[in-house]
C-alpha cells in the first residue's frame, strides 16, 4: 500500500490527470451551482412574500376594511411586528394613503404607479437584501392597495447555508472521483508504464538479452497494443544485434585468416588447415605436402616497381599460383614474398618435384605491369612432407622454410626437399650463432696475417703488405672457418662489432711494429657488405687510426665486388670518401660479380684482386687464363693495381709475372700466420738483415 501511494505521489501523469479532473468537476459544479442558488433565493423570497400576503389579507377579510379605518389600523398593528412583517401601509383605490401600521411604513405607492388600476403585484428587495417590499391589490372590500415591508435578512443566511451544503457535497464527490481516477490510472496506465520504463532501461543496457525484458500483457486496449508492439521491437533489437555481431565476427574471422592484399588465406589459416589434418578422425587426415614458394629478391623488385605495381605483381602472382594448384589444394599468402601450397594425399618425390616445377614455370613467367614493360620473376620452392598425427603445422612450415633456404642459397636449384640433414645444419647454425655472440668477449676470435708480395720484373718478390684474416678457435669445435662463421655474423649483424675488432687489432699491430721496428707493412682488413654500408664507416676508420696513431697509408680495406655493386651510386660515394681520407681500397673477389668496366670506372679504388677461382685454373683452363688476362689489362687501362690471390704454384706466379701483375698473395708466398709468427718471418728477419 505505501508503495502504491509512493508511486502515485511520484507519478506526474497521475497528478496532471487528477488535477485536470478536479478542475473540470469544480468548473462544472460551479456552473450548475449559480442558477440553482439564484432559484433557491427567489423561491425563498416569494415564499416569504406569500406568507405575509396571506396574513394581511386574512386580517383585511375579517374586518370591515377601509370603512372602519380605526379598527383596521388596530388589526394591522396586531399583524405588523409579527413574524417578518415590519410595516404595512394601505392606500385607497384612488391611490391616497389610508392607514399604516408598524415601524416606518411606506407613505406612497411604489414609484411609477399612478392609480391602483395599473398596479400589478410586485416584489422589490433593498440593495443590502435586508428588506423586501411587497405591493399588491387586495381582494378585500374596497380593494385597497397594500405595501408591506418585510424583514428578509434571514434569506441570505439560508442561501449561504444552502451553497455551503452543495459545495461540501461537491468536494466529497471530487475527492471520491479523484481517488478513483488515481487508482484506475495506477492500475491501467501507471503500472504498465513503469514496467515499460524499467524494461526499456534494462534492454538498453543489455540489448543482446532484450527479449528477456519483454512486458507480457493480455490487455486488448491501446496499452496492450503498445506493449505487444514494444515486445516485438525487443525481439528485433536482439535479432539485429545478433546479426551485427555475426557479421562483425565473420569479418574479423575473414580478416584474421586472409591476406588483405591478395585475398588468399594467411599464415594462421594455413596452420589451422595443417592442424585439422592431424586430427585422426578427420576425413582429410593423413599425408600432406607443403610447398613454400618465394619470389627471389622481391624487396628489390618492389623498390624498383614502387608499392602500387609491387602490390599488383603480388596479386597476379597469387592468381597464377592458384591456377597452378588443383582443386582441394590450400593456397596461402604468408607475407610479402612468401606463398604456400598445401596438398593432401600421397605425393611421392617425383610428383612433388613435378608440381614444384609447375609452380616455378607458371608463376615465374613474364608479367606485363602497367608502365614497366614485361618482366619475369625467379621463384624458389621449399618442399616438406608431413604425416598424420606426427605433423605439426609450425614444424612443417619450419621444415619447408629450411628447404626453401637451401633452394635460395644453391645456384641453379629452383626447389629443394627438406631433409633431416638440413635440420641438423640449421641447428648447428643456430648454436654457432649463439656461440659467436660470446666468442668475441671470450677472446676466441683473433686475426692472422697473410703476406702480399710485389712481383718484381727480375723475378724477385718483396713484401707489399699483409691481409688480416679472422680466426675462431671454438672451445669444442676447434678452428671454425671464416667461410662458415662470417656469413652468420653478416646475417645477424654481429659482423659490425667483429669487424671493428679486426680493424682495431690491425691498427694496434701496426702501432706495435712501428714502435718496435720503426716500420710496418700496411695491413688490409676485409669489410663485409654490412660494414661497408654503415653510415659512419669513415668516422669509425678515422677513429681507429687516431686511437692507435697509425699513418693512414698503412691501412687498407677490401670490399667484395658483389658488395660494392649492390648500390653503385652509394658505393661510389663511400669509396670516394674513403679514398679522400687516404685509406687504400681494393675490390676483392673481382670477376665473380658483374665485373662491369663502366661501374669500375666510377669507383675510386687503388687495387682489384683477381678472385682465387681464376688463379686456381691458370695452366689448366684457357678460359680462366683469358679472364685473368682481361682483368689485368682492365686494371692497367684504369691505372689500378692488380693483385692475384690464391697463388699456389710457380706456374701461376710465372703466368702472372709475365703479364705484369703487380702483386700476388697465396700459399706459394706465405700462408696466413698468427701475428707472432708473421712478425718472426716477415718483420724481424728483415730488421736484422
Ligand atoms: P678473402 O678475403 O678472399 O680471403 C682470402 C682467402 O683465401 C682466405 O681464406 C685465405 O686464407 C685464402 N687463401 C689465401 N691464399 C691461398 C692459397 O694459396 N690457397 C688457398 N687454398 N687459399 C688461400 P680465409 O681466411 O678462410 O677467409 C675466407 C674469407 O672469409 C675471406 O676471403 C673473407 O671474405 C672472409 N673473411 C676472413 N676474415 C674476415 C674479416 O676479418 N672480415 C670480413 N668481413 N671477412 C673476413
Ligand atoms: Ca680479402
Ligand atoms: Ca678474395
Amino acid at each position: 500500500m505505501p508503495k502504491l501511494l509512493r508511486e502515485l505521489y511520484a507519478c506526474r501523469l497521475c497528478w496532471n490527470v487528477t488535477v485536470a479532473v478536479f478542475a473540470f468537476i469544480l468548473a462544472v459544479e460551479s456552473v450548475l451551482l449559480v442558477p440553482s442558488a439564484q432559484r433557491f433565493e427567489r423561491v425563498e423570497l416569494e415564499r416569504l412574500a406569500a406568507r405575509a400576503e396571506i396574513a394581511i389579507e386574512s386580517v383585511l377579510a375579517a374586518g370591515r376594511g377601509l370603512a372602519d379605518e380605526a379598527a383596521l389600523a388596530r388589526d394591522l398593528s396586531a399583524v405588523a411586528g409579527r413574524r417578518e412583517i415590519e410595516s404595512i401601509a394601505l392606500f385607497r383605490p384612488d391611490g391616497s394613503f389610508a392607514a399604516a401600521a408598524g415601524a416606518n411604513p411606506a407613505s406612497h405607492l411604489p414609484e411609477g404607479v399612478g392609480t391602483l388600476d395599473d398596479m400589478a403585484h410586485r416584489i422589490e428587495r433593498t440593495e443590502d437584501g435586508s428588506r423586501l417590499t411587497v405591493a399588491w391589490r387586495s381582494q378585500a372590500p374596497g380593494a385597497p392597495a397594500i405595501v408591506a415591508r418585510l424583514e428578509s435578512g434571514h434569506v441570505s443566511s439560508e442561501l449561504l447555508a444552502y451553497t455551503l451544503r452543495i459545495a461540501g457535497l461537491v468536494a466529497i464527490i471530487v475527492l471520491v472521483v479523484t481517488a478513483g481516477t488515481m487508482l484506475v490510472l495506477h492500475a491501467w496506465v501507471l503500472r504498465p508504464l513503469l514496467r515499460l520504463h524499467h524494461s526499456a532501461m534494462e534492454a538498453a543496457a543489455d540489448p543482446d538479452r532484450a527479449p528477456e525484458f519483454a512486458v507480457p500483457s493480455r490487455r486488448r486496449d491501446e496499452i496492450g497494443q503498445l506493449l505487444r508492439a514494444y515486445n516485438g521491437m525487443l525481439e528485433r533489437v536482439a535479432e539485429s544485434k545478433r546479426r551485427d555481431r555475426e557479421i562483425a565476427e565473420e569479418r574479423a574471422r575473414y580478416l584474421s585468416h586472409h591476406d588483405v592484399l591478395t585475398g588468399l588465406p594467411n599464415r594462421a589459416a594455413l596452420l589451422e588447415f595443417l592442424d585439422r589434418r592431424r586430427e585422426p578422425g578427420n576425413a582429410g587426415a593423413g599425408r600432406v605436402t607443403l610447398y613454400l614458394v618465394n619470389i627471389v629478391q622481391f624487396r628489390l623488385l618492389n623498390a624498383g616497381l614502387g608499392p602500387r605495381r609491387g602490390d599488383e605483381l603480388l596479386r597476379r602472382f597469387a592468381r597464377r599460383l592458384q591456377r597452378a594448384a588443383e582443386p582441394g589444394d590450400f593456397v596461402a599468402h604468408l607475407g610479402a614474398d612468401r606463398f604456400a601450397v598445401a596438398r593432401a594425399g600421397e605425393s611421392g618425390g617425383n610428383a612433388a618435384a613435378e608440381f614444384a616445377e609447375r609452380i616455378v614455370r607458371e608463376t615465374g613467367d613474364a608479367y606485363e605491369l602497367e608502365g614497366s614493360g614485361r618482366m619475369s620473376v625467379s621463384v624458389r620452392v621449399g618442399i616438406a612432407h608431413g604425416q598424420g598425427e606426427g605433423l605439426d603445422g609450425e614444424e612443417l612450415l619450419g621444415q619447408a622454410e629450411l628447404a626453401l633456404g637451401r633452394a635460395r642459397a644453391e645456384e641453379g636449384s629452383e626447389y629443394q626437399f627438406f631433409s633431416p640433414q638440413l635440420a641438423e645444419e640449421a641447428r648447428t647454425r643456430q648454436s654457432l650463432i649463439r656461440d659467436l655472440e660470446r666468442a668475441l668477449e671470450a677472446g676466441e676470435l683473433f686475426p692472422v696475417l697473410q703476406p702480399r708480395l710485389s712481383l718484381e720484373p727480375d723475378g724477385a718478390t718483396k713484401l707489399a703488405g699483409a691481409e688480416a684474416l679472422l680466426r675462431w678457435r671454438h672451445p669444442v669445435r676447434g678452428m671454425v672457418s671464416p667461410g662458415e662463421f662470417i656469413p652468420l655474423a653478416e646475417a645477424t649483424g654481429l659482423i659490425v662489432p667483429v669487424g671493428e675488432f679486426v680493424l682495431h687489432a690491425a691498427c694496434r699491430q701496426i702501432r706495435a711494429w712501428l714502435d718496435r721496428y720503426g716500420w710496418s707493412p700496411s695491413i688490409a682488413v676485409n669489410l663485409s657488405a654490412r660494414q661497408f654500408t654503415l653510415p659512419d664507416l669513415e668516422q669509425r676508420l678515422e677513429f681507429a687510426l687516431g686511437e692507435h696513431r697509425v699513418p693512414v697509408e698503412l691501412l687498407e680495406v677490401e670490399v667484395t665486388e658483389t658488395a660494392a655493386m649492390r648500390n653503385v651510386a652509394r658505393s661510389a660515394e663511400t669509396l670516394a670518401a674513403l679514398r679522400s681520407l687516404g685509406v687504400r681500397v681494393s675490390i676483392d673477389d673481382f670477376g665473380t660479380g658483374y665485373s662491369s668496366l663502366n661501374y669500375l670506372r666510377r669507383f675510386a679504388v687503388d687495387a682489384i684482386k683477381i678472385d682465387k677461382s681464376f688463379v686456381d685454373d691458370i695452366g689448366a683452363d684457357r678460359h680462366a687464363e683469358a679472364i685473368c688476362e682481361a682483368i689485368l689489362r682492365l686494371g692497367q687501362s684504369l691505372g689500378t693495381k692488380v693483385i692475384a690471390e690464391g697463388v699456389e704454384n710457380e706456374r701461376q706466379a710465372a703466368f702472372l709475372r709475365r703479364r705484369n701483375c703487380d702483386e700476388a698473395q697465396g700459399f706459394l708466398f706465405g700462408k696466413p700466420l698468427p701475428v707472432e709468427e708473421f712478425e718472426r718471418v716477415w718483420i724481424a728477419a728483415r730488421a736484422t738483415a
